[in-house]
């Protein structure tokens, strides 16, 4: 089979890279993990996955799971999400607070942590405090087909007990009055949806509406419309990795959307969802040999949204 022969080659070629790069060091549940781990994960539309290396070992989707808050949150505001939030590449690392002064409290991005906890925001303001949570759980278990898919409690413990920086960014956009609802709710969701704990298997399959036009191929559920489907790859490849989207984009040409756990979601619009996971991060908090293998991945499948067909 074609796509299992690439996945495997390109395991293959990572291989003299797994272990470079500094495992994310912030909290214990991230740093204990092995970086020799590695795992690439590709499920088709048409429902098959196709895997290597430690494609069902659990670990921490932290920022991934802003792809899917978002998702909720233009589920219920529409257009008027971006009131609260922009659309523009930050240039600037994850948990910047900078930008923040001197725009009046809104965010560039949804993926950026600030952008993400105004994104929070907004789904609790219509959901509820612990609905939000629910709602963003049930649609990774759904999307996934897995009820295994949890909420990590001691790495969202460790997220509380080193937000800082978070805390001081909601705090922040609270003084603008771009936070609506409690900080303290806001900072709790988003402390436990950074704790997400999935295989790569179930967040390749969990990404799979992105590539399918909103809808999950396996039931025909829509998750989403087909516009804001694509409007989310968009932002996951001008804004999914941060101060490097634009490095991601020049060498995998898809849309992507990193985690400090050393996860990426990746998306082929009309084919299907990829993960690529490895621990070791590059300096902006990217996974090294995750993006390397995803850069190999698309060359090798000749798959890159700016390429003609
Ligand atoms: N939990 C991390 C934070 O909030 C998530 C960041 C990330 O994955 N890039 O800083």
């Amino acid at each position: 089979m074609r796509w299992d022969r690439i996945i495997k080659a390109v395991h293959r070629e990572v291989e003299p890279i797994l272990g470079k790069g500094k495992v994310a060091s912030y909290i214990p549940a991230l740093a204990n993990v092995d970086p020799k781990y590695f795992a690439l994960v590709l499920t088709t539309l048409d429902g098959k996955s196709y895997a290597t290396g430690q494609a069902d070992i659990p670990f921490s989707s932290q920022s991934i799971s802003k792809v899917f808050m978002l998702t909720l949150a233009l589920e219920a505001w529409g257009g008027r999400l971006w009131k609260r939030v922009g659309r523009e590449p930050s240039g600037s690392s994850f948990n910047s607070i900078a930008q923040l002064e001197y725009e009046q409290g809104v965010p560039r991005n949804p993926f950026i942590n600030a952008g993400a906890l105004a994104v929070t925001d907004a789904v609790i303001s219509k959901a509820g405090e612990r609905g939000a949570l629910d709602d963003m759980l049930t649609l990774v278990r759904r999307a996934s087909q897995s009820d295994r898919v949890r909420i990590n409690p001691d790495v969202a413990q460790s997220e509380r007990q080193w937000g800082h920086r978070n805390t001081s960014l909601a705090h922040f956009m609270k003084s603008f009055g771009v936070i609506e609802n409690d900080v303290d709710q806001v900072l709790n969701t988003y402390f436990c949806q950074c704790a997400l704990e999935t295989t790569a298997t179930e967040l390749s399959r969990a990404g799979i509406y992105l590539a399918n036009a909103g809808k999950l191929p396996h039931t025909d559920e829509k998750i989403t419309r087909a516009e804001r489907a694509t409007r989310i790859n968009a932002l996951m490849m001008t804004c999914g990795h941060y101060d490097m989207s634009g490095d991601f984009a020049f060498r995998v040409g898809l849309p992507g959307k990193s985690g400090v756990g050393g996860g990426i979601l990746c998306i082929i619009p009309g084919v299907g969802s990829l993960c690529a996971w490895s621990p070791p991060l590059n300096a902006a908090g990217n996974s090294l040999a995750g993006t390397r293998a995803l850069e190999l991945f698309a060359r090798r499948a000749d798959i890159n949204v700016f390429k003609r067909r």
